[in-house]
């Protein structure tokens, strides 16, 4: 028992240590976005609604169930908890999820706009294309589907008219994940404003795929193509 509660605490932690990392790099503001993480099959932690991350502390991380009855918790859950529990449930290995609506992706989710394949990172990290979800309400039932959707086999995804969704395998995954994105998304947006990006070529990118897969992937082994 005292080992379940010892892992809850650290989860915990980590989802507060997440939180405030994505607050401090500028890719949240106080009362929007939200990071959660995975316990086990069925439950999960995330941060509360209306949360302001430089005073965010663990008791007020929000523990639920994939149904998103909540276990124990006093905080209201954040708004857009229903669209973390679809990539739990339909994506096992995801350990966090991270939603945000930092500046350049979300300039982009307004333009609904893929990000194609222009940087190697991209595709070892994030898993290659970049895609930009259906636009759907937020806080509806209908952001989860849609969000997995663009996700396909990726970490990451644009959310159309409203900013970004990231899963890993770890928090410390999806917070370098949500980083790496807001930069691809600034230098896609910058190389917009010059001319026509060019894109890296096919054979390019072989090797860079299997390291995704090989390190980085978080998709259940059935939806892989090939
Ligand atoms: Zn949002």
């Amino acid at each position: 028992m005292s080992e379940v509660n010892d892992k809850l605490v650290e989860l915990r932690k980590e989802v507060v240590k997440g939180a405030q990392t994505i607050y401090s790099k500028g890719l949240v503001e106080n009362g929007e976005g939200n990071v959660s993480v995975r316990i086990n099959k069925n439950e999960i932690l995330i941060t509360p609604s209306s949360n302001r991350y430089e005073d965010l502390v663990s008791e007020a991380i929000v523990h639920l169930d994939l149904d998103g009855n909540p276990i124990n918790s006093k905080s209201i859950p954040s708004t857009e908890t229903k669209m973390h529990l679809a990539v739990y449930k339909s994506r096992p290995k995801v350990k966090c999820v991270i939603h945000n609506h930092s500046s350049y992706v979300t300039m982009l989710s307004v333009l609904r706009k893929n990000i194609p394949v222009i940087m190697e990172q991209q595709i070892i990290f994030l898993g290659g294309e970049i895609k930009c979800s259906e636009i759907t309400e937020a806080h509806t039932e209908a952001m989860g589907p849609s969000a997995l959707n663009a996700l396909e086999l990726n970490n990451a995804a644009i959310l159309a008219n409203h900013g970004a969704i990231i899963c890993g395998k770890s928090v410390e995954h999806a917070v370098r994940f949500a980083i790496i994105l807001e930069k691809l998304a600034k230098v896609y947006w910058g190389a917009l404003q010059v001319g026509d990006p060019l894109t890296i070529p096919e054979e390019n990118i072989k090797e860079h795929e299997k390291m995704f897969n090989r390190l980085f992937a978080c998709y259940p082994r059935k939806m892989r193509k090939e």
